[in-house]
Order: C-alpha cells, then structure tokens, then sequence
C-alpha cells in the first residue's frame, strides 16, 4: 500500500480527477495482452494531461522510491506494463493531441497517446502516410509503439517505427524533460539518443512527445492472396519473391491450423484445404505496381502456388481483415494463446516454417503460425490452458526450443514485440553476458534508482517499495 502521503501529493498535482485508486479500477492495470505473467494490482492509476505533470510525477516516485509503469493501451505482448513489483501506473491516454502535421517537412508531432490510426486519419487528407502498422493500429498508442518499437504489416518495405522516430521529448527518471532529435532530415548532433530511447520499452524514460517523418501515400496498389498445397513452397515463393527484386509492401502468411482458425471464426471463404497461404500487396507508381504484380504472379506459379487478385477494395479489405483476425481467432481456440515473436533472415524461413510444425508435433501441442514473412518475423501462436501445469510444461519447453532454432538460424529473440518480462531470461543467449552488461549499465545511468518499469528487459532494479 502506497503511504496516504504520496496520493494526497498526486492528487495536488494532478486533481483528483486523474488519480485512481479504487480496486475495481486498478484491477484494469494489472495486465496486457500477455499471458502467462503474473498481474499484480498497482496502488495507483495516474492520468496525467501534460509533460509538466508527468516531470513532477517522476519526481515523486523518485523522493519516495515508488516504481512507476508507463502505459498506453496496454497491448503489448512481451508483459511491458504490468505494475511487477505495485506503485504508479502512468497512463499517458489523456495526452493525445496531434500537435502539428507539417506538409512541408513531412513531418507529424504528436503526444504519446495519440492512437496510430488516428495520425493516419489526420495526415491522409496531405496525401501523406504514417507507415507502421502494429495490428492493433486502431488501438495501440504513438508512446506504446515507440517505446516498443514496433513493426507492423508494411515493414518489409517501410520499415519498423524506428525508421519514423525523428525527436522526441522525454521525462528522465530524475523529472528532467530532455528533448533530442527534431524535425531536420539530417541530424548528427552526439549520441543517437531518439534510437536509444524508441524500443527502451518504458524502461530509461517516459515519451511525452514525438515527432515522426511521414511519407506521400502510394498512389497504387495490388493485393493478392496465394494458395499453397505444401508449405515449403510457401516459404520459398516468400525467399523468391525479394530474390526477384520485388519489395511488396505487405508479405504476409497464415498455416493451417491458422487459415481453418480464422475462416471458422469470421467465414470469409479461406481455403481451409490449403497448408498455407501468402497474402501479398505491392503498391508505389501505377505501371511499376503492374509489373510488380506480374514478377510475383509468376514466382508464385513457379513454386506451386494459385494466385488470386483483389478484384476491388471490398475484397481488398476482406483479405486484410481476414489477416488480422488471425490472433483474436486463434485466442478463442482455448483459454490461453502464447504468441511469440521469434525472428529470422528471410532466406531461413521455409526452415523455420518446418521447425516450428516439428516443434508442434515433438511436445504434442497445437500451433499456428502467421506473420510477416517477408521479414522473417514469424508469430508461432500456441493454444493451451494455463491452468493445465502439465501442458504448460511442454509450451514452455516448446518456447525455448523456438528460441533456440531461431537464434541458431541467424535470427532473433524478437522481430517487434520486445523483451518485456516475458523474453528477459533469454537475453544473454542472444547479446551474451557483455552485451546484457551494457544494458545494465546504460540503466544505471539513467535510472540509478531502478523506478521505472522495474523487472522488464532484465532489468530488476526498483525498489518493490511493498
Ligand atoms: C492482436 C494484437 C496484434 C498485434 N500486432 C502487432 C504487430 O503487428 N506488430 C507489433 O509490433 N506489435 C503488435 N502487437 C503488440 C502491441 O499492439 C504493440 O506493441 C503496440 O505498439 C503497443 O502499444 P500500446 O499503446 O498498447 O502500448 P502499451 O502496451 O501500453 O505499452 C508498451 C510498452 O511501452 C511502454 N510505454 C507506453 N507508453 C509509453 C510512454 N509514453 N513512454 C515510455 N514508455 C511507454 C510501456 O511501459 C510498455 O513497456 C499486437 C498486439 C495484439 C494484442
């Protein structure tokens, strides 16, 4: 339990308006969208309206020791903002002004709360477009996906969040506001602290402004959708299709157990006959889409493949839709979805695909598999009970052995959801013992003291003031 003292001085700086205590509320906070974590009430819910509020909030936490928890829309899947050991969450939702579109300089300057769909409503109108796109883009928040760096459905073209992120302003754990970056397209003034900061995951400082570059929005596109009876013909098409000099802006698969998933939870016509499917859009100038289209009709046909073109926009939004159903429809399988995020060189991903169905069959589980295939990033879904301790026994053996074959094959712990509480004990397989020391040690200077977001990203400072 927080001390009274501490909620009358929130209350002083905040009004009591933006101060939640009450059990039901805070219940709200004790989780995200990860499973298989612990959810820990918080003492407090803090709602702050502008930086000034959010410095001398910090500053608060800091004099009492009080962790504090950064928080958005709470989708991340890594466990990024469960409240680990009590104190504060700050939900940055009331700070959601789209400050500036600047036509101009293809910039845009929101606060961290601005949900990502939102900015792309507000820059369409510019012909201009903000291009990551988590699937949780009508729900997730600019500050979340920065602080997690995010990637999305365009990311084999477009790149991740970290390729947007120009400036930021930040709140230290000291309460200082420190501002780096801006809205110049070039920028080497000292260390690049806006990288440092996008993916710190709530852990070195809390975001309370962001200026992103936008880009013109294609002026074409052409979405397809291919059937495949074998899925290492999936995943060759995939290796194939970049190998042809073809960068489509959206590569997309779902296996089986994925397509029979989705098409029984919204009926939409997938073939559920089929091992795998690839969902593919290419956009950019009018005639080099045409000819984009054609490169990838024929490598499709080429590994085995039947392709359909989107007729219209109706179909067009059906595919995309269908696509991302994939995790809500796999979630209502069974209790628990353990959805990871394992990451490997394109050219590695047919052997990852086979992996992951011998993993599947080796511990007796059910898996399905979707993501973004173009980027290697693939999101192995396993569907279980955590309250069946022997089967989770096996899913966590499972996890790790994912891990393993990932990081054999070249790849990585996690392609865009981060490493939060659930990936932490893998770290050193990946960085090794140097390179989680030099985490520690950029922790140490920013935050000394360990308030915020203690036990994320192996970080187990924070003081547990309980
Ligand atoms: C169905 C589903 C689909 C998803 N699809 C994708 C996908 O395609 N690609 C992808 O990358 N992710 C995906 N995600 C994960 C998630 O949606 C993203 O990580 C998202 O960007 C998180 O945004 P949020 O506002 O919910 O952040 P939160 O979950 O609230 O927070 C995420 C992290 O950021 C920190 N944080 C939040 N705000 C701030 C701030 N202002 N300053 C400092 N730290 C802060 C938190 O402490 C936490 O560590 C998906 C999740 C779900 C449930």
């Amino acid at each position: 339990m927080l001390q009274k003292e501490i909620i009358n001085e929130l209350v002083k700086i905040m009004g009591k308006e933006n101060v939640i205590t009450g059990r039901e509320d805070l219940l709200c906070y004790s989780y995200d969208a990860t499973p298989d974590v612990p959810d820990p009430l918080p003492d407090v819910v803090v709602t702050p309206v502008n930086t000034g509020q959010v410095s001398q909030l910090v500053q608060i936490a800091r004099q009492y020791k009080v962790p504090l928890y950064p928080r958005g829309s709470g989708t991340n899947l890594s466990g990024g903002t469960v409240p680990l050991k009590g104190g504060i969450v700050l939900s940055l939702l009331k700070m959601a002004e789209i400050m500036e579109v600047d036509a101009e300089n293809l910039t845009a300057t929101v606060q961290p709360g601005v949900i990502i769909q939102d900015l792309n409503n507000a820059v369409a109108p510019h012909g201009l477009l903000y291009p990551p796109d988590p699937g949780t883009v009508a729900t997730a928040t600019m500050g979340g996906s920065v602080a997690e760096c995010s990637g999305g459905l365009r990311g084999l073209k477009y790149g991740v969040t970290k390729h947007y992120v120009m400036g930021l302003e930040v709140v230290l754990a000291d309460g200082q506001v420190a501002r780096f970056g801006g809205k110049t397209v070039k920028n080497v003034t000292a260390l690049d602290m806006v990288k440092l900061f996008t993916g710190s995951e709530g852990t070195l400082g809390i975001i309370t402004e962001i200026i992103v570059r936008l880009i013109p929005a294609p002026e074409a596109r052409k979405t397809m959708f291919a059937t495949f009876t074998n899925l290492s013909d999936a995943g060759n098409a995939v290796i194939s299709i970049v190998k042809n000099k073809v960068i489509p802006a959206t590569l997309e698969i779902m296996d089986q157990v994925t397509i029979k998933t989705v098409e029984n939870f919204s009926q939409i016509g997938l073939p559920t006959e089929a091992r795998a499917i690839l969902l593919i859009e290419v956009d950019g100038i009018p005639e080099v889409v045409e000819q984009e289209a054609d490169t990838v009709l024929q490598v499709i046909q080429n590994n085995n493949g039947r392709v359909q073109m989107a007729r219209d926009e109706q179909e067009r939004d059906n595919l995309w839709a269908a696509r991302r159903a994939a995790l809500p429809a796999l979630a209502q399988v069974k209790p628990t979805t353990v959805l990871e995020d394992a990451t490997v060189p394109r050219s590695k991903i047919t052997e990852m695909l086979l992996a992951l169905e011998e993993i599947a069959e080796k511990y007796n589980l059910q898996i399905g598999t979707f993501g973004h295939a173009g980027d290697g990033n693939l999101h192995p879904t396993i569907l279980t009970d955590e309250r069946d301790k022997e089967e989770m026994e096996r899913v966590h053996a499972a996890v790790k052995e994912i891990f393993e074959k990932a990081l054999a094959l070249g790849g990585t712990l996690s392609g865009e959801h981060g490493i939060g509480m659930a990936k932490s004990s893998f770290l050193e397989w990946e960085l090794g013992a140097g390179g989680v020391g030099v985490l520690h040690k950029i922790k140490n200077a920013l935050d000394p003291e360990g308030i915020l977001n203690p036990g994320k990203m192996g970080f187990n400072g924070g003081t547990g003031h309980e």
